[in-house]
């Protein structure tokens, strides 16, 4: 039985409206403020929903929403610039399919799933302010209005204004060295990779590309010294990105150059500098929590943002069904902290073989067949991607976050 009665959650993106969900399930009432006037359409690429992250969306009932809008991405497939196959790699079979979606279509699923469940989601709520009260936490909007909760759940992303509230000397997010791009484009005429996703450590940047007779897409990872927001990036013209990005891959045996050719300017999607956050040391303050980016942002190079924002979701909702608010926090923490931080590691090195400069490279070409061959053992990773949360189960502090054996 829930110790508290509602929670007001800042951020309606990714995890936002799945904690609301979760927390509904647990018999907490929920309502979300994102600072954005209306939905969220046409911004952002594509991203991947993990079997994990499929596991804990089924735990809240909401996986079949999410798979209506995804495509299957049953395995990845490394290749080197030579057009050399270096490794496949694929979850076990008894686990969910990753889905490749598109982040305003994943967001609007989840969005439509909360709504019709019945759970308020405000837009045009800006929070500047968070205040401790004695019996729970208060937001300030920008627009001078307030909301009261038991707790107040901090999903506002990277930038996160509940994690500076919490701590003023939160870490800031960290770039990457790599600006990231997407689109959907044509594919008659283009081999097929079926579902599955190609990358490539190309000469000069990184690509990535599925093709499939309905419809083909890809990413690109280019290394760029500096910093560049999101903002900053966009202002430069959509065709002469394509034409540096067409430019980059000139030397690569793969479709990167004729798949930038055949994108129009305006499906270009300009993500700006790719950036992550190794550590948040502090998670949870009085009754103030952080969930998602704000907590555990990692890079688009795990492939897990939106998985790992769903996990925590859950687990969360988990925690503040059967314990008091300070205890179900820390227990919140212990389950997710590590796990978390591995996966934003790995990814970071994964980043810096992609950022990697000419001489860097020279190696990392010449170890990678090797690191593939180790790396394609599905043993090796199934503890990221097999992830079963029991809703039902009890909290019991200090218990294993999955039954035993597993990730
Ligand atoms: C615009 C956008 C585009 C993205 N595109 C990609 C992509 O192409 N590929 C990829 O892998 N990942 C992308 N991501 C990141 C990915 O969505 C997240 O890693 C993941 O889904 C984690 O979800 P989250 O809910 O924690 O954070 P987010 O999905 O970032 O959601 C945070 C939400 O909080 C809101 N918010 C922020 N500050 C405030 C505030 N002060 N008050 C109220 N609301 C606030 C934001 O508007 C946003 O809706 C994108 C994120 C955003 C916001």
């Amino acid at each position: 039985m829930a110790g508290i009665g509602n929670a007001i959650i800042i951020g309606g993106g990714i995890g936002g409206p799945a904690a609301a969900m979760a927390l509904q399930r647990a018999g907490i009432e929920a309502t979300v403020y994102e600072a954005y006037d209306g939905p969220a359409t046409g911004v952002g690429g594509a991203l991947s929903i993990a079997p994990n992250g499929r596991q804990a969306l089924a735990a809240i009932g909401a996986d079949a929403a999410v798979a209506a809008v995804g495509r299957p991405m049953r395995a990845m497939v490394m290749q080197s610039w030579t057009g050399k196959r270096l490794a496949e790699f694929a979850a076990p079979e008894r686990l969910p399919e990753q889905l490749l979606v598109w982040r305003y279509e994943l967001y609007r699923a989840l969005h439509a799933e909360a709504v019709r469940r019945g759970i308020r989601i405000e837009h045009g709520k800006r929070l500047v302010a968070v205040e401790h009260a004695p019996h729970g936490a208060r937001a300030t909007f920008a627009d001078g209005s307030t909301a009261a909760g038991d707790v107040l759940i901090g999903a506002d992303g990277i930038r996160s204004t509940v994690r500076s509230a919490i701590d003023p000397g939160a870490p800031s997010p960290r770039y990457t060295g790599l600006l990231g791009f997407g689109a959907r484009c044509t594919g008659d005429g283009l081999a097929p990779t079926g579902p599955k996703m190609h990358m490539v450590f190309g000469r000069r940047a990184f690509f990535g590309y599925q093709i499939e007779p309905d419809e083909a897409g890809w990413f690109a990872n280019l290394p760029h010294p500096t910093p560049m927001r999101a903002a900053e990036a966009q202002r430069v013209p959509a065709e002469e990105w394509l034409r540096r990005i067409a430019e980059l891959f000139r030397d690569d045996r793969t479709p990167a150059v004729e798949m930038v050719r055949r994108t129009r300017p305006e499906d270009l999607v300009v993500t700006g500098g790719l950036e992550d956050i190794p550590r948040v040391p502090v998670w949870h303050k009085a009754s103030v929590v952080l969930l998602g980016d704000a907590a555990h942002a990692t890079s688009p190079s795990s492939g897990q943002g939106a998985s790992l924002a769903i996990e925590s979701a859950v687990q969360l909702a988990r925690c503040l069904r059967d314990l008091p608010v300070a205890e179900a926090f820390a227990e919140y923490e212990r389950l997710r902290r590590a796990r978390v931080e591995r996966i934003i590691a790995m990814a970071a090195r994964t980043n810096a073989d992609k950022a990697a400069g000419p001489i860097a490279r020279v190696l990392r070409d010449a170890l990678m067949p090797i690191a593939m061959k180790a790396f394609g053992d599905p043993k090796k990773f199934a503890w990221q991607f097999d992830h079963p949360i029991d809703f039902a189960a009890p909290v019991v502090p200090g218990a294993r976050a999955t039954p035993a054996g597993r990730g």
